[in-house]
């Protein structure tokens, strides 16, 4: 689960991490009037930035510094009006409905620190660089070794001397080497009691230096945190953080009805029983030249109700060009699937190629069903088993796209 800027900004803050002054805002007017209150409080200049669960907004356009309440203005105009798109979007872009009005803060120097649970690794990493920023990627694909890499010990966290050395390599000097092990260390921490599953600050900056401060200060601009879906259950007040508005609706919708559903880039639509034949069908589809539009998981016991929202939900994605139903008949039972087939054609209405092997509990009796229903959904092939039913949806849609 991911969450917002403004909202990491907050968690960082609770933990002691020093963020730009800020605030979030949902409408033009509002972000008028928390410019108009950072300038009158002595910022110089201030930035506007869209709120949305994707990076690479600077690249975008949807990061803004401004020096007047009329430019705020406009930026916000333009970020509330457009939809963002960035490399991390795919090419239709999202809607931007939140912005986060912050002081701009004078920088010195951009770095790059995160922490993930690393599955190579099989533990917690901490990552670092002195090239933070929005080139990051680049760095990393590009000068691995300008990329820190510190492995922490799953139980006791970051110990002080891995933080001040991760800080003295990462460049810092005086009294900001003091500041950005403390914030490495707290980012640890912050990892590990939320169950995050990553967080991120890129770019954790330096100031310049000042008379109070004669080795700058260090703080975070910028906060992409991640959390493990499986451990919210005991994380209530990072839960509550979720916001709707992000969430892609088809996948909301999956929720509602107790089917997990992740959407992928393909064109066949799956809709499997269980986690482990899901991924078992979308890899066969793979073997025999297709490319899987998701996974679908209906489970052990989907309501007649549920596997006809299972069918909505895949043909309403307009990228599905065929779908191949694999259901393997323990507790769930083959005719339930049937009839929700039937129910599905008649409400939903299948507009493409359906190819359907059931095998399992009540078999017989479903593929009666299916056979009485035939005629009335002419796009359907029964398939004898998976190899059979994938090289049938495979070429069904390979027909479609070629005619
Ligand atoms: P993204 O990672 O989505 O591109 P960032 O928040 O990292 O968005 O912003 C992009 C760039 O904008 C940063 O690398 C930084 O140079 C600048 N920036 C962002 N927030 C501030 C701020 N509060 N003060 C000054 N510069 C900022
Ligand atoms: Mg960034």
């Amino acid at each position: 689960m991911k969450i917002h800027e403004y909202q990491a900004r907050q968690l960082l803050l609770d933990a002691g991490v020093p963020v730009p002054r800020g605030e979030m805002v949902e409408s033009v007017a509002a972000a008028q009037s928390a410019a108009r209150a950072l300038f009158a409080s002595g910022s110089r200049q201030v930035v506007v930035k869209a709120q949305v669960h994707a990076g690479g907004r600077g690249k975008a356009g949807f990061v803004k510094l401004v020096r007047t309440v009329d430019e705020a203005v406009d930026a916000a105009t333009f970020m509330l009006g457009n939809r963002m798109v960035s490399v991390q979007t795919g090419p239709e872009g999202i809607e931007v409905h939140k912005l986060l009005i912050a002081d701009a803060v004078e920088i010195a120097h951009e770095y790059y620190v995160a922490v993930l649970v690393d599955r190579g690794s099989r533990t917690n990493m901490l990552i670092a660089s002195a090239e933070g920023g929005m080139d990051i990627e680049h760095v990393a694909a590009t000068r691995p070794e300008a990329i820190i890499r510190m492995p922490l010990d799953p139980v006791r966290g970051i110990a002080p001397y891995q933080a001040r050395e991760v800080a003295i390599r990462l460049g810092f000097r005086g009294k900001a080497v003091a500041q950005a092990s403390d914030l490495i260390s707290r980012l640890c921490t912050l990892h590990r009691s939320l169950d995050a599953s990553m967080v991120e600050i890129n770019p954790l900056v330096l100031t310049p230096p000042t008379s109070s401060d004669p080795d700058g200060k260090v703080m975070a601009i910028d906060a992409k945190f991640a959390f493990d879906e499986n451990a919210l259950w005991r994380h209530a007040e990072v839960e509550q953080l979720a916001d709707p508005q992000e969430a892609d609706p088809a996948e909301s919708r999956a929720h509602e009805f107790g089917l997990s559903y992740i959407r992928l880039d393909g064109n066949i639509g799956c809709l499997v029983n269980g986690a482990g034949l899901a991924m078992g069908t979308m890899d066969i589809i793979k073997l025999h030249g297709g490319d899987p539009a998701n996974f679908l998981d209906v489970g052990g016991s989907a309501s007649e109700q549920a596997v006809t929202e299972a069918f909505r939900i895949i043909l309403s994605d307009e990228r599905v060009e065929g779908v191949l139903v694999n259901i393997f008949g323990g507790i769930m039972q083959c005719d339930r699937i049937a009839r929700a087939i039937v129910g599905a054609a008649r409400t939903v209405g299948f507009r493409v190629p359906l190819v359907v092997r059931l095998e399992g509990t009540n078999v017989a009796e479903a593929r009666t069903i299916l056979e009485a229903a035939k005629s009335d959904i002419p796009v359907m092939q029964t398939a004898s088993d998976l190899s059979d039913a994938a090289r049938k949806i495979v070429a069904a849609v390979g027909a479609g796209a070629a005619a």
